[in-house]
């Protein structure tokens, strides 16, 4: 199963993208209507919205008097607090329920329209995002829904910011242009990325990425690391990960793989969080075993460590799960914070990797570029030991 979450801001289109993945063959979760389902006539939910604030919250029929209701927990803090202690566990045991009834090989796209508000986007394998100016929102939200605009403006400025939304977003789904626009991209990202997601993850198969190709530096990639991180931290109950390699060094061209580096007591728990990790769409690679022993530490055995790497066709990832304060792990982490210092060396080691991707672009993978790059990068890693030894307490 493939979790994927849904949000943007209140008229950006939501239901126009859930409705094409419904089509499409999604599981369609919307929290909305729950929040509704669960104060309906005849059930507890809104026994317990009564009992909370009066019989002046029901409509004649019976049914809950959402303005009256809106009216009294605007302005108020606990009363706000106690609707939420009465809707939110509701919401969630629906969710929870429709989560576990949906086939194992759905596509389930929970849209929640404050995802990001609430802090939720760690928990899905991926997050879109719909975006469609403000002025156009507005536009849509009074014509098509017959929203006041005053309504609509002070709706919108509640929510989340843009900034806010982009930072989650694995995915951006503009729609400031016509519907078709978007419903298009909504079936190439359904065929091209969360159909063979779905099926990796659900087959523990890591997306292969083929010869080496070295792309210029993205300023995108620190974000999309943090958001990798954030999915990585919730799979394993807040294991240490630090965004590490090529794309954590701002300027550096790379390969278009986020390396990750998430640290653990021993192999043993390493391969605890095995599951934990393939489940959240990072499946063992299972042929990398091992980081190359170095002449300071000989020992091979403090050099092994277990790869993951991303079932998600979108965005290529290697995880390294090392054990923290063995050999690998503390140079993974000297190696990056002294390029990020020292630009000179990002210029020599970009020319290096421009010069020898070339070479090895028929190859099946990336083992004998990395191999070719050894010696560089072993004479590297000695200048960066050396040069930590003058700013670290620790000996290397
Ligand atoms: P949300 O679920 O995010 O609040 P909707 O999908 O309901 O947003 O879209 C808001 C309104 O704008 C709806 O009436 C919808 O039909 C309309 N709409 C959505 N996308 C477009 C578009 N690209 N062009 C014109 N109108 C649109």
């Amino acid at each position: 199963m493939l979790r994927v979450g849904l949000t943007g801001g209140i008229g950006s289109g939501k239901s126009t993208v859930s409705g094409r993945l419904a089509e499409l063959g999604a599981v369609v979760i919307d929290s909305d209507l729950l929040a509704r389902e669960v104060v309906a006539p005849g059930t507890d939910g809104l026994r317990d919205v009564v009992a909370a604030f009066g019989e002046g919250v029901l409509a004649e029929d019976g049914s809950l008097d959402r303005p009256a209701l809106a009216k009294i927990v605007f302005s108020d803090d606990d009363a706000r607090r106690t609707l939420n202690a009465i809707v939110h566990p509701r919401v969630g045991a629906r969710t929870g329920e429709m989560m576990a009834a949906a086939p194992s090989d759905a596509i389930v796209v929970h849209d929640v329209p404050l995802l990001v508000e609430n802090g939720m986007a760690p928990a899905y394998h991926l997050v879109l995002v719909v975006d469609t100016p403000v002025e156009e929102r507005v536009r849509r939200l009074v014509a098509a829904r017959g929203m006041a605009e005053a309504d609509a403006r002070s709706r919108i400025a509640a929510q989340a910011s843009d900034e806010q939304r982009r930072a989650a977003a694995d995915v951006w789904l503009d729609n400031g242009g016509e519907r078709a626009v978007v419903l298009a991209e909504v079936d190439g990202l359904w065929e091209r990325r969360l159909l063979p997601f779905e099926a990796n993850t659900r087959e523990q198969r890591v997306h292969r990425v083929g010869a080496p190709k070295i792309v210029d530096y993205d300023p995108a990639w620190p974000a999309q690391a943090a958001r990798l991180i954030a999915r990585v931290q919730a799979a394993t109950g807040g294991a240490p990960v630090e965004h590490i390699g090529s794309t954590s060094i701002p300027g550096l061209a790379a390969k278009d793989i986020v390396d990750l580096q998430v640290g653990v007591d021993s192999l043993e728990e390493a391969d605890k969080l095995a599951h934990a990790l393939a489940e959240a769409g990072f499946p063992r690679c299972p042929e990398a075993l091992s980081d190359t022993a170095l002449p300071s530490h000989p020992d091979p055995e403090l050099w092994r460590k277990r790869v993951h790497c991303s079932a998600d066709p979108g965005r290529p990832v290697n995880l390294h799960v090392r054990v923290r304060e063995w050999p690998a792990w503390r140079y993974a982490l000297v190696f990056r914070d002294w390029m990020r210092t020292h630009p000179h060396e990002v210029t020599a080691y970009a020319a290096l990797k421009r010069e020898l991707a070339p070479a090895f672009a028929a190859d099946g993978g990336a083992t004998r570029y990395a191999d070719a790059k050894d010696p560089w990068m072993h004479a590297a890693l000695a200048r960066a030991v050396a040069w930590a030894g003058g700013h670290a307490d620790r000996s290397w």
